[in-house]
């Protein structure tokens, strides 16, 4: 399929007026064809009004054609075939593997996705039936169910060019729970972005869907994107990327009129605790995970371990010895772009230049735009002293704090911000030290990991890619996985309304067949 460098509004594909965004070829800078011109303000009316006018009926739409619609975009995105890969990877400097891998995901995503929405789960359907003869007061009957919010602004990241994109898992739940979507297309990867734009496209025109159902939109400064959101006829956001853009976003959102949730997913550095017999029993097999883990995408991942905190001790001696040793041979990595190549630097600037920072190692050199990895330590006082020593540096590079006792490493699991993702490694001689850090834990990070690292996030029923600020905008959400959709619903209560009147999945004949919780009992058909 040629790229047209269009925008896609409903079903048309327009070339925008509003000057241009190039993708970047990630690996040497240059720039790749064809243009794509930005959306002016009138696009976004129209994508706006199209959304709005598309959500009374797509949120209605039966179980089966939702569902069949999430698939048939599944097999679109397949259908591409090598095009997309290898605009992506130009695009990304992503290797072969790294994308082919993510557009699995993103199409097990989407599939399931649709099962949620054939299981009906999603909806909650709970019913009080009413008790007339109640004392002293009768009991009226009272039927919930989820609705969904309205049309959803997204944007994706530019690590996850797929899984995180245009047809990521923000859109896979909000088109699930029922609300149309517009994307602002992320310009790290505007030809990945369009090839998906119009395998959705497709999907919408194939399931005879309203064709607001879908628009993707190319922002060549800012005033598309920030005018998304402060549009009062988009209900929720959903976000992944940099703290600056997500807070922003946030800002906006939160001064409409009517605000709106925001969902974004931001900074996160990760803590991986190594617990004493842990790193006394097997410190080098650690170290060479931990090492394994920091390359993984050129440590750009949301989840990439990016603070190791330990007290002193012989183990830690070894992890450090043996993780320098690693690291020394990890090859450079083209970076995702030219800007994020830049902040990275900066940030392994700023560490070395710390004068209570010291650099343990760092990896092989590279050429233009590849990331060097590199691993700095710290001793535990001087990290509680210095809060620009929390901050995210996105890319393979990691600080080690040097706690001087157990009770260091807990003030400083108490000095962190929030995190996605908090890895303990432990033997059974650490148990009573994880006990008492787990709560502390829980209170910091989404998701706890023994013995592993938060890189590879499965997609499933009991994931949860989300946590307190900054690493999300919300803590009671998650980005990944099937309680994804819960963001872009919420409850509505249908009180002494005739059957005929009630949603069909309030109904006592329940036609759909869906889960009812009938005065607290679930009832599964
Ligand atoms: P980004 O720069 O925040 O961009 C994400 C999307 O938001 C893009 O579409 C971008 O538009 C838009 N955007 C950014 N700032 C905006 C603003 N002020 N107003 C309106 N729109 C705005 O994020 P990124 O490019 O994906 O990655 C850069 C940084 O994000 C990394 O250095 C890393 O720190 C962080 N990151 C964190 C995670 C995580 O999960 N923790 C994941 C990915 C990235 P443009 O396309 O026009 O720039």
């Amino acid at each position: 399929m040629a790229l047209s460098g269009q925008n896609l509004i409903g079903q048309l594909a327009s070339t925008g007026q509003n000057g241009h965004i190039w993708g970047i070829n990630a690996a040497t800078g240059e720039k790749l064809e064809p243009a794509y011109g930005g959306a002016t303000l009138e696009d976004l009316e129209r994508a706006c009004a199209l959304a709005n006018s598309a959500f009374n009926a797509y949120r209605e739409t039966a179980a089966d054609v939702r569902a069949g619609f999430l698939e048939t975009i599944a097999q679109n995105i397949l259908d591409l075939g090598d095009e997309l890969i290898e605009r992506c990877m130009i695009e990304t400097g992503l290797p072969r593997a790294r994308i082919e891998g993510e557009r699995g995901r993103t199409v097990g995503q989407l599939r399931l996705f649709a099962s949620v929405v054939r299981s009906g789960d999603y909806l909650d359907a709970r019913i009080d039936p009413a008790q007339p003869d109640r004392k002293p007061l009768p009991r009226v009957d009272l039927r919930l169910r989820n609705i969904a919010l309205g049309p959803v602004a997204v944007f994706g990241a530019s690590n996850f060019p797929l899984a995180f994109s245009v047809a990521g898992g923000d859109t896979a739940s909000a088109l699930a729970a029922g609300c149309p979507v517009i994307v602002k297309a992320h310009s790290a990867h505007p030809g990945t972005c369009e090839l998906v734009g119009r395998a959705l496209q497709k999907a919408v025109k194939a399931h005879a869907l309203p064709e607001g159902t879908f628009s993707l939109l190319f922002d060549s400064g800012r005033n598309v994107g920030q005018g998304l959101v402060a549009d009062k006829r988009i209900k929720a956001v959903g976000f992944t990327g940099s703290r600056g853009g997500g807070t922003a976003l946030m800002h906006i959102a939160a001064n409409r009129p009517e605000p709106i949730p925001v969902y974004a997913e931001m900074s996160s550095i990760n803590p991986v605790l190594l617990l004493p017999q842990a790193l006394q029993a097997r410190a080098e097999t650690i170290a060479q995970a931990f090492i394994t883990a920091l390359g993984m995408g050129a440590g750009q991942f949301c989840t990439s371990p990016g603070l190791v905190l330990a007290v002193e001790s012989p183990g830690l001696a070894r992890f450090l010895d043996s993780a320098a040793q690693a690291l020394a041979n990890s090859p450079a990595q083209t970076m995702l772009t030219p800007g994020i190549y830049k902040s990275y630097c900066q940030g392994v600037e700023a560490f070395k230049r710390h004068p209570q920072v010291t650099q343990v190692a760092e990896g092989q050199a590279g050429g233009t735009h590849q990331g060097q990895a590199a691993l700095f330590s710290v001793v535990g006082a001087d990290f509680l002293q210095d809060e620009s020593l929390r901050a995210e540096v996105f890319g393979s590079a990691s600080l080690v704090v040097r706690c001087d006792s157990p009770a260091q490493l807990q003030a400083v699991v108490e000095s962190l911000e929030g995190q996605l993702t908090a890895s303990v490694h432990l033997a059974d001689g650490d148990r009573e030290l994880a006990r008492r850090l787990l709560p502390m834990l829980e209170l910091k990070a989404g998701r706890i990991l023994a013995n592993g690292f938060g890189t590879g996030v499965e997609v499933g029923h009991a994931m949860v890619h989300g946590g307190p600020f900054p690493s999300t905008s919300d803590p009671r959400s998650t980005s990944v996985g099937s309680l994804a959709i819960a963001r872009f619903l919420r409850p509505v209560s249908y009180q002494d309304l005739p059957q005929e009147l009630l949603p069909e999945a309030l109904q006592d004949a329940n036609p759909a067949g869906v889960p009812q919780r009938i005065d607290g009992q679930l009832n599964r058909l």
